[in-house]
């Protein structure tokens, strides 16, 4: 059975199960940071400024794999920071995989060369690397030159041994539809990532440059134009088509944000993976005591122009429980790295 089945399966059965044992808030992705450190200081990213105690404080193994026991859901995104900088990053997937988790092993590939021998290549294991543009734009938003071509060598290094490799490329103001276009291309056809993803950057307020955020209508209109392209049959996007409908305004959704809980070295992050108003102890206290209504566009003024996947994926995914043909086909493409239609 290939993978993307396989995944897309599990996920199906699992909604399946919430839905019958009466669940209204279930999470399907979990957030996992172990640690905030990273290699690089991208223009628009608000994750890596704590102070150095925290900095340097990482999750260990065991604490990783009993997040994602307490959490149950049956995909991990391993983020951070950069996860390939902690020192067991290679124990962490294996647990993971050893509990029939579908890892996401989100990385910039700057040490993903180094790491390739100590990782074994799963069905249960995806690479997924940052890649905001072609090399102009990717090296300015990384702030450094030379990232763009390492992460190409290295992308092909992993398809070369049998990874499963997706992309992640976050739109910012300076991401012309028509480089976005020419990077979908060349990932998805020069590359030949399993899968990409996409997603307008969210507007932390402490990143280093304020001025690379959409507002909303920006974004969408950035979106229609990038995705109103004949190639866009091609790309093989790591999306429901709900989801892709959303960021071209051709859909309204709520917010979700329980179904992508975090849980980085501070806790369990309230409310979602963008914004960290407090923390929870344990994940049962996070999905019972937060409140959740409180989130969400139109509701806080902060989750004005989010249209993040960490957000609204899930509640793309969820709609299975309402419509399950819609629902399985967003599945299959969400979490399976089908093509968009
Ligand atoms: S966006 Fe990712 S790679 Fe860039 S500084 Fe933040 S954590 Fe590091
Ligand atoms: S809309 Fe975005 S920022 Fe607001 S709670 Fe949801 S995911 Fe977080």
């Amino acid at each position: 059975m290939g993978v993307p089945l396989r995944q897309a399966l599990v996920v199906a059965k699992y909604l399946m199960a919430q839905k019958l044992r009466g669940k209204k808030r279930f999470p399907l992705v979990l957030m996992l940071e172990p640690l905030y450190r990273c290699n690089l200081e991208c223009e628009g990213c608000g994750k890596i400024q704590h102070p150095e105690e925290i900095l340097n404080t990482y999750l260990s193994p065991e604490e990783c794999w009993e997040a994602t026991d307490e959490c149950g859901a049956p995909v991990v995104s391993i983020a951070g920071g950069e996860p390939l900088i902690h020192p067991e990053i290679d124990t962490i997937v294996e647990g993971l995989v050893q509990r029939k988790k579908f890892v996401y092993l989100c990385t910039n590939a700057i040490l993903l060369e180094r790491w390739l021998p100590k990782l074994k290549p799963s069905p249960y294991l995806t690479i997924s690397v940052h890649m905001d543009g072609m090399e102009k734009l990717h090296d300015a938003m990384v702030a450094r030159e030379g990232v763009f071509e390492k992460a190409v060598k290295a992308i092909r290094k992993a398809k070369d041994l049998g990874y499963r490799v997706n992309t992640n490329t976050t739109v910012f103001n300076d991401s012309a539809p028509e480089g976005m276009r020419e990077l979908f291309n060349f990932l998805n056809d020069d590359l030949g990532v399993d899968g990409m993803m996409i997603s307008p950057g969210y507007d932390y307020p402490k990143a280093p440059n304020q001025k690379v955020f959409l507002n909303r209508p920006e974004m969408i209109k950035t979106f229609e134009t990038i995705l109103d392209s004949p190639e866009r049959k091609k790309w093989r996007f790591n999306h429901s088509p709900i989801f892709l409908k959303f960021l071209q305004g051709k859909k309204a959704m709520q917010c979700t944000a329980w179904g992508n809980p975090t849980r980085s070295v501070l806790g369990w992050q309230r409310p979602c993976y963008l914004m960290n108003e407090s923390y929870a102890d344990s994940f049962i206290e996070l999905m019972e005591e937060t409140e959740w209504d409180r989130y969400g566009f139109g509701r806080d003024a902060r989750c004005t122009n989010c249209m993040a996947h960490c957000g609204y994926e899930a509640t793309a995914v969820g709609s299975m429980l309402e419509n399950p043909l819609e629902g399985l086909k967003a599945a299959a493409s969400t979490i399976g790295g089908g093509p968009s239609k």
